[in-house]
């Protein structure tokens, strides 16, 4: 279970990219938060989101600088 305030305070700074760390699991879910959907719903947001940023033509020093990042 989460504490008070859990996702009106601090799931949106959770669920933020931090450059090319992008965090998935149940507890960082919009929904069913704690159980397998939520998991799921998290992994595809998280997959959508790494694979849009490897598509973008216009890639942030964070992934210019990544090296073992394939070329486009
Ligand atoms: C007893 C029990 C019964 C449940 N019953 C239900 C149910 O009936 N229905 C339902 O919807 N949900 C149920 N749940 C909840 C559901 O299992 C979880 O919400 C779901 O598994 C969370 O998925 P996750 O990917 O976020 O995390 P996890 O399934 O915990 O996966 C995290 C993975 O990361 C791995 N890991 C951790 N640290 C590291 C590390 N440093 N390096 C590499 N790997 C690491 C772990 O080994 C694990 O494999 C139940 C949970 C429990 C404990």
């Amino acid at each position: 279970m989460h504490y008070t305030g859990y996702l009106t305070e601090s799931l949106a700074e959770l669920q933020r990219p931090e450059g090319l760390l992008h965090l998935a699991g149940s507890d960082f879910a919009n929904g069913w938060g704690g159980f397998i959907d939520g998991a799921i719903e998290s992994g595809l947001d998280a997959a959508r989101a790494v694979s849009t940023a490897l598509q973008a033509p216009a890639a942030g020093p964070e992934l210019a600088a990544t090296p073992s990042l394939p070329a486009s």
